[in-house]
């Protein structure tokens, strides 16, 4: 099962993503995740992609998409996978379409989260990343058991610098110019689904899984 997460920063893609992967032991591919990773690890990819998530823009499509294309090729994505934060452009989603038809394969769903810009603001600001492991909590709805601590690895949780409001405004511009198209790039497919990404956590999740079984 090939899925593609869509929806605005901080809509709950990734909280779904992985709790989809957990389901049906399929990889969580975040193109954030791996920026992230580079960052911390002080690399070359890293370097470049941080000047622009700084500024909530997009990394250049050409430090993406390789990179993703590359990912999806390795052994533990044979059954499939749930893409997060990836596409995020129609060149994006266009390379990605020649890379999986080139191997005679297909996306089978894009999963759109939808949540009003006016909730994204809130759920931003309260977000708390763990940047050793990239579990990611709420301050309101998805607390860690000991205060600023992962639950998964021990390590500090931290609010993401693109996570402040400001940055927050930016990127979800952002989203609109540039991400927001592949809704209808992926309704013209026959593949979007939309699920309502205001209700909480499990019931989102249960939206998912109905059109995933269907
Ligand atoms: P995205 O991957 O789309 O940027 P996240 O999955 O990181 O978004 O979610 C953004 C924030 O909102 C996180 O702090 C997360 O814990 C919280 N969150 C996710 N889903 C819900 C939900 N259904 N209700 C309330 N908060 C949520
Ligand atoms: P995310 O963790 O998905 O919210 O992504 C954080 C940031 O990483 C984004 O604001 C972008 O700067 C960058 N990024 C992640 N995925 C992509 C992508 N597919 N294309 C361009 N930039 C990306």
């Amino acid at each position: 099962m090939k899925i593609i997460m869509l929806g605005a920063p901080g809509a709950g893609k990734g909280t779904q993503a992985k709790r989809i992967a957990d389901k049906y032991s399929i990889p969580h591919i975040s193109t954030g995740d791996i920026f992230r990773a580079n960052i911390k690890n002080g690399t070359e990819l890293g370097k470049k992609a941080k000047t622009y998530m700084d500024q909530g823009l997009l990394v250049p499509d050409e430090l993406v998409v390789d990179l993703v294309v590359d990912r999806f090729k390795e052994a533990d994505c044979a059954n499939g996978y749930v893409l997060d934060g990836f596409p995020r452009t129609i060149p994006q989603a266009e390379a990605l379409d020649t890379a999986l038809t080139a191997i005679g394969e297909s996306v089978d769903y894009a999963v759109n989260v939808e949540v009003p810009d006016s909730n994204i603001v809130a759920r931003m600001s309260g977000r708390r990343a763990c940047l050793n492991c990239g579990a990611t909590y709420h301050l309101e709805h998805i607390p860690t058991k000991v205060e600023g601590i992962c639950d998964v690895c021990g390590s500090e949780i931290v609010l993401r610098e693109d996570d402040k409001p400001e940055t927050v405004l930016n990127r979800l511009k952002v989203y609109h110019d540039q991400t927001q198209p592949l809704i209808d790039y992926y309704t013209k497919k026959g593949i979007l689904k939309e699920v309502d990404g205001t209700k909480d956590m499990a019931e989102v999740f249960d939206a998912i899984i109905a059109i995933l079984e269907k």
